[in-house]
């Protein structure tokens, strides 16, 4: 475990990216395990300031995260990245330059998304001031093969948190939590077992 692991979240605005990878930064944090959560806004802010949202934009932005990502995991620290990232194309380039790479699906329905809107997105469409919506306006590439798959229209943040914990563990990219750490049942450590198998991911 000398290498640490890329965590990508992809999913439409309002899907619950941003939230989960800072529960799971916080989880990791407790364990002991070093991470960095390559915030969007920050990283636009401070190293792409340059860059806009056109699509050659889009597309320098997401490899500069995964440089990012690249650098950091060699060291051994953990990188987290929550990226709408609507193109199948950016992410497996993303996935390619790193070992331990965890991508996670977030998905929440166009309604539910419309109802969240932290930070006032929709309600911008609705008014016509903008029409780039990934998974309304423009598509929205759901990953093939996620490691993790998570649905938040049904699932809480908690839940969402610990399958990808738990998914990190199965891979062997995090020791095992011991008794005070874990979460999550043995039904739980089944399922998540059963669908890296099923992704052949693990034998
Ligand atoms: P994104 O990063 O995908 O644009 P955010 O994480 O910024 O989305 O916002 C998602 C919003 O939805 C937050 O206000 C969060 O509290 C809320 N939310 C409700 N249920 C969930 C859930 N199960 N997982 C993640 N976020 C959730």
């Amino acid at each position: 475990m000398d290498k640490g692991t890329f965590l990508w979240f992809t999913g439409v605005p309002a899907s619950g990216k941003s939230t989960i990878g800072r529960g799971v930064e916080k989880a990791l944090k407790e364990r002991g395990i070093r991470i960095e959560n390559l915030d969007a806004d920050e990283i636009r802010a401070n190293l792409s300031p340059d860059l806009g949202f056109t699509a050659k934009d889009r597309d320098l932005n997401t490899k500069r995260l995964a440089f990012m990502g690249k650098i950091l995991t060699r060291n051994g620290v953990c990188a987290i990245v929550a990226a709408v990232s609507p193109l199948r194309e950016h992410r497996d380039r993303a996935r390619k330059l790193v070992d331990s790479f965890l991508e996670v699906h977030v998905k929440a329905t166009l309604d539910t998304c419309k109802q969240r809107d932290p930070k006032g997105l929709y309600k911008r469409a609705e008014r016509g001031e903008i029409a780039d919506i990934a998974g309304w306006h423009m598509p929205y590439e759901a990953p093939e093969k996620p490691e993790v798959d998570l649905d938040t229209d049904t699932e809480d943040v908690d839940t969402c948190v610990n399958k990808v914990l738990l998914t990190m563990e199965t891979l062997g990219y995090i020791p095992k939590a011991d008794g005070t750490a874990k979460a999550y049942s043995d039904e739980d450590q089944k399922k998540v077992e059963e669908r890296l198998r099923g992704l052949g991911y693990i034998e």
